[in-house]
């Protein structure tokens, strides 16, 4: 309560004084990417294994106006190429990327970024599309709130943060014990993910497509090959659907290390994103692991539960970071 009154005070206090504008001046010519998973409308937020992941359509509109104001959005890979351009752009560069590729983002968040003629980049788990499959993560989350319906959101993801370290056939024993248990409930349309036609029209509209993988491992825990594999084979399966060269990846997780880094590189990716949060610097910006700020709704609205335009600014800008450092989601 103290921490979000103080937070409420400093944001009235930084858009006052001029200081987000100053920032965001300050940050022309660096690259601002933000990363969101899911927008669903606030009974199913709620109800979600894990709510952090997911941005209501109101607060996304509300995001996407602002940055339409204040930032020049680009997807990734144009946001990359126009770095290294010689002219410092009016307004600071920005990508939205979505990852997982959740039915949800053609569904609900594709008609918002049309209303703004925003242009966003989409990281998909290659292997579940044109399947009935959930991600391993969302039947586990599921399952375990069938069987204990009153467990709190944070004793959720703390079990699936442990499972996830698991190698993954012990995580599939687990998995396979819990779901017997829990006999899943019926699959709502908008938690798969998206089917090949529906990539088709995001890329018509100019949105990009990249990869997160066939099946989102932690890619420092696959084997040579196992790693080859997700990283070309999903590279090809997207290429294949869309009719276009995917330039970019992001790894399940933000996992990587040097062995991940050089196979990504290896395999013909242009770029990689991270969830390390923060902008990135133009003149020494880490191209296989790229800085996102991680956007959470809830962290971004002011005491009274309202969504803050002066709080996602002051967040994206960087200035809530060099103000609070916050522990991160
Ligand atoms: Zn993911």
């Amino acid at each position: 309560m103290m921490k979000a009154r103080l937070r409420d005070a400093v944001g009235s206090l930084a858009a006052k004084s001029g200081a987000i504008a100053r920032r965001e001046s300050k940050i022309r010519g660096h690259l601002t990417i933000l990363c969101y998973h899911r927008i669903l409308p606030e009974p199913a937020r709620s109800a979600y294994h894990d709510p952090d992941l997911v941005v209501t359509p109101e607060i996304f509109r509300q995001q996407c106006r602002s940055l339409a104001q204040h930032y020049h959005v680009l997807p990734l890979s144009e946001a990359l190429a126009s770095l290294n351009g010689h002219t410092i752009p009016e307004r600071p560069l920005a990508a939205i990327t979505f990852d997982d590729g959740y039915r949800d983002n053609i569904v609900i968040a594709a008609p918002i970024l049309r209303e703004h003629s925003l242009r966003a980049t989409f990281f998909i788990v290659a292997g579940l599309v044109d399947t009935d499959r959930l991600p391993w993560y969302d039947l586990a989350g599921q399952a375990w709130l069938t069987l204990y319906p009153r467990t709190g959101r944070a004793t959720v993801k703390a079990e699936l943060e442990r499972v996830k370290r698991l190698m993954p056939a012990q995580r599939q024993i687990w998995l396979t014990e819990l779901v017997e248990r829990a006999c899943p409930h019926k699959i709502s349309d908008l938690d798969r993910i998206m089917a090949s036609d529906d990539l088709r029209v995001l890329n018509s509209e100019g949105h990009e497509i990249g990869s997160h993988t066939m099946t989102h491992p932690l890619l420092p825990q696959c084997e040579d090959r196992a790693l080859i594999h997700e990283l070309e084979q999903s590279r090809r399966d997207l290429s294949e659907i869309t009719g276009r060269s995917v330039p970019g990846i992001c790894y399940p997780n933000g996992d990587c290390d040097a062995r991940v880094r050089q196979a990504t590189e290896g395999a013909g990716y242009d770029y990689a994103t991270s969830v390390r949060q923060g902008t990135n610097d133009a003149s020494e910006f880490d191209r296989f692991g790229l800085k996102r700020w991680f956007i959470n709704q809830e962290r971004l609205s002011t005491r009274s539960g309202a969504p803050s335009d002066t709080l996602f600014r002051m967040e994206i800008c960087g200035l809530a970071d060099s103000i609070f450092r916050w522990r991160r989601g």
